[in-house]
C-alpha cells in the first residue's frame, strides 16, 4: 500500500518490460504493473520480433525466448482481383545471425516479463492503473484499482500502449485523431507444420512473411500473412478515418482478403483458432508527444513510436523502454527526478534510430492519412496488375504498343500524366 518505489512502470508490453528490466538490473526498486491476468494475456501484434534491440538488453535471448520461426524471406504482394504483382527477398544469411522472427505475444510477453522479474522487478498483475498521483504538478506515483492500491514512486514510466489513458491525463497527447491510428484485426489459423513448410517452401523453423497491398475497399491499409510454427497469422490494419468514411468493418476487409485465390491457397484447410483486434499508432513523427516531465516518462505505442512503413513497433518500444530505464538510473543516482534530468530521455530518443527513422518517413502519414486512398490502395494496385498481365500476355500485340498501354493504365489510375508524376514525386519525398 504505502510502499515507495524508485520507479513504477505501467504496462508490461515490450516497452514497459524493457524499462523494468533495465532498472531492476541496475538495482532499482521497481514495480511492473499490468492489467492483464499475466503479461501478453490480451496483447496482439502481427508479428515480427527483431533481434538487434532485444539483444541490446539480453544477449542471445533467442536461445531461450519462445519464438516461432526465423524469417528468411519477406514478400510484398500488390493484389489484383485474382492476381498479384509480387516482390520479395529470401536470404539464408538472415538465419545466422538471425534478423527477426515471427512471435506470439501471449508467449513472448510472458517470457520477457519473467526476465524483468528475475532481475528483481516486482510483478503486480491483474491490476489497472487508474490515474497518476500528483503533487504540485509533479507525478509522484500511481493509483490502482486495488484496495489501498496507491503506489508512491520517484518516477513513473508510462508504457500503457496506444490507447494511453495516462498519457492523455497528462496532456502528453490528446485523444488520437482517426488519421493517427489504424484498426487491425487478426486471425490465427492452425495448420500442420509440414503443410506450412510445403506451402511456403521452408525447412523446419524457417519462416516467411507476406505484406499485402490492395483488397482494402480503397481504404488506406495493409494486410499481412505470417508463418508461425503450426499456425498462420492473417490480418489487416485500416486507417480509422477511412473506415469511418466507408462504414466498412475491418473483419469484412479481412474476409475479403481470405477470398483472394492466392491467399485462399495458403490458408485452405486451416482451422480458425483466435480472432482479435487492436489499434496501431500511425501518426508517426509529428504525433510524438512530449516524452517526459517532472517524475514521468512515456514510451512505446503510448508515444506513437511505430514505423508503419517497415512494420516495426516492438523494437521501438523496447529501445524507448530501455532508454527511459537508463535515464531513471541516472536520475536515481543524482537524486533528481525533475524534467531537467529526465530530459536526458528525450535526448537519447532523439539520437537513436527511433527519432531518425520516424523523421525519415514523416511524409508518409500525410500521404496515407490525407491522400487519395482510393487511388493508392485500389485503382493503382489494380492498374499495376493489369499492366503486368498485359505485358506478359503473348497475343501478337507488338511490345511497344503494350508498353504504351501499360503506361496509360497507370496514368489513368493516377488521374493523368501530371498526377502520376506528382504521385511519384510525393511518394519519393515522403520516404526521404
Ligand atoms: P503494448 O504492447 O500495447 O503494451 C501495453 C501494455 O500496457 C499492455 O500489456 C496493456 O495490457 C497494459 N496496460 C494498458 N493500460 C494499462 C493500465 N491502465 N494499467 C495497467 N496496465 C495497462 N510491431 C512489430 O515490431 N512487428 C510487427 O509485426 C507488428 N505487427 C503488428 C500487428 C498488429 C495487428 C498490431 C496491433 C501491432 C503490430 N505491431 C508490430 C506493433 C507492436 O505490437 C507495438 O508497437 C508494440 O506492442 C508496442 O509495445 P508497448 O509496450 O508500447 O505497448
Amino acid at each position: 500500500a504505502d510502499e515507495k518505489f524508485d520507479a513504477v512502470v505501467v504496462g508490461a508490453g515490450p516497452a514497459g518490460t524493457a524499462a523494468a528490466y533495465t532498472m531492476a538490473k541496475a538495482g532499482l526498486k521497481v514495480a511492473l504493473i499490468e492489467r492483464g491476468e499475466f503479461p501478453g494475456a490480451k496483447n496482439i501484434f502481427g508479428g515480427v520480433l527483431y533481434r538487434k534491440q532485444l539483444e541490446d538488453l539480453i544477449p542471445e535471448f533467442w536461445k531461450e525466448a519462445p519464438l516461432e520461426r526465423t524469417i528468411i524471406e519477406q514478400r510484398l504482394w500488390v493484389l489484383g482481383e485474382e492476381s498479384a504483382v509480387t516482390f520479395g527477398h529470401r536470404n539464408y544469411r538472415y538465419q545466422n545471425p538471425p534478423n527477426c522472427w515471427t512471435g506470439l505475444r501471449v508467449k513472448f510477453d510472458q517470457w520477457f516479463a519473467s526476465k524483468a522479474e528475475e532481475a528483481g522487478a516486482m510483478p503486480i498483475y491483474e491490476t489497472v492503473v487508474t490515474e497518476l498521483l500528483r503533487q504540485n504538478e509533479r507525478v509522484v506515483g500511481v493509483r490502482t484499482d486495488r484496495d489501498e492500491g496507491d503506489l508512491a514512486a520517484d518516477i513513473v514510466i508510462i508504457a500503457d500502449g496506444v490507447n494511453s489513458l495516462l498519457g492523455k491525463s497528462l496532456l502528453a497527447h490528446r485523444e488520437w485523431r482517426p488519421d493517427q491510428v489504424s484498426l487491425a484485426v487478426k486471425e490465427i489459423i492452425a495448420l500442420p507444420k509440414r503443410t506450412i513448410e510445403d506451402r511456403f517452401n521452408l525447412e523446419p523453423n524457417q519462416g516467411c512473411t507476406i505484406e499485402l497491398i490492395g483488397h482494402t475497399h480503397g481504404m488506406a491499409g495493409l494486410g499481412f500473412l505470417y508463418t508461425n510454427q503450426d499456425t498462420l497469422s492473417l490480418g489487416v490494419g485500416v486507417m480509422v478515418n477511412d473506415l469511418a468514411k466507408k462504414r466498412i468493418k475491418p473483419y469484412e476487409v479481412l474476409d475479403g482478403m481470405k477470398q483472394h485465390p492466392m491467399i485462399q491457397q495458403l490458408i485452405q484447410g486451416g482451422e480458425s483458432k483466435e480472432y482479435s483486434g487492436h489499434l496501431i499508432p500511425e501518426g508517426g513523427f509529428d504525433s510524438i508527444p512530449p516524452l517526459c516531465g517532472d517524475g514521468w516518462m512515456i514510451c512505446g505505442d503510448a508515444a506513437q513510436m511505430v514505423n508503419a512503413v517497415h512494420r516495426e513497433g516492438t523494437n521501438l518500444a523496447v529501445t524507448s523502454g530501455r532508454l527511459a530505464g537508463e535515464t531513471a538510473i541516472l536520475a536515481h543516482s543524482k537524486g533528481d527526478f525533475s524534467s531537467s534530468t529526465l530530459n536526458q530521455y528525450d535526448a537519447l530518443v532523439r539520437s537513436s534510430f527511433i527519432h531518425k527513422d520516424l523523421k525519415k518517413y514523416r511524409g508518409v502519414h500525410q500521404l496515407l492519412g490525407f491522400g487519395d486512398s482510393e487511388m493508392l490502395f485500389d485503382k493503382f494496385p489494380e492498374a499495376l496488375n493489369e499492366a503486368a498481365y498485359q505485358m506478359l500476355l503473348v497475343d501478337g500485340v507488338p511490345k511497344k504498343q503494350k508498353q504504351k498501354l501499360a503506361m496509360r493504365m497507370l496514368r489513368d489510375a493516377a488521374g493523368g500524366n501530371l498526377d502520376l508524376l506528382r504521385l511519384g514525386l510525393k511518394g519519393w519525398r515522403s520516404m526521404n
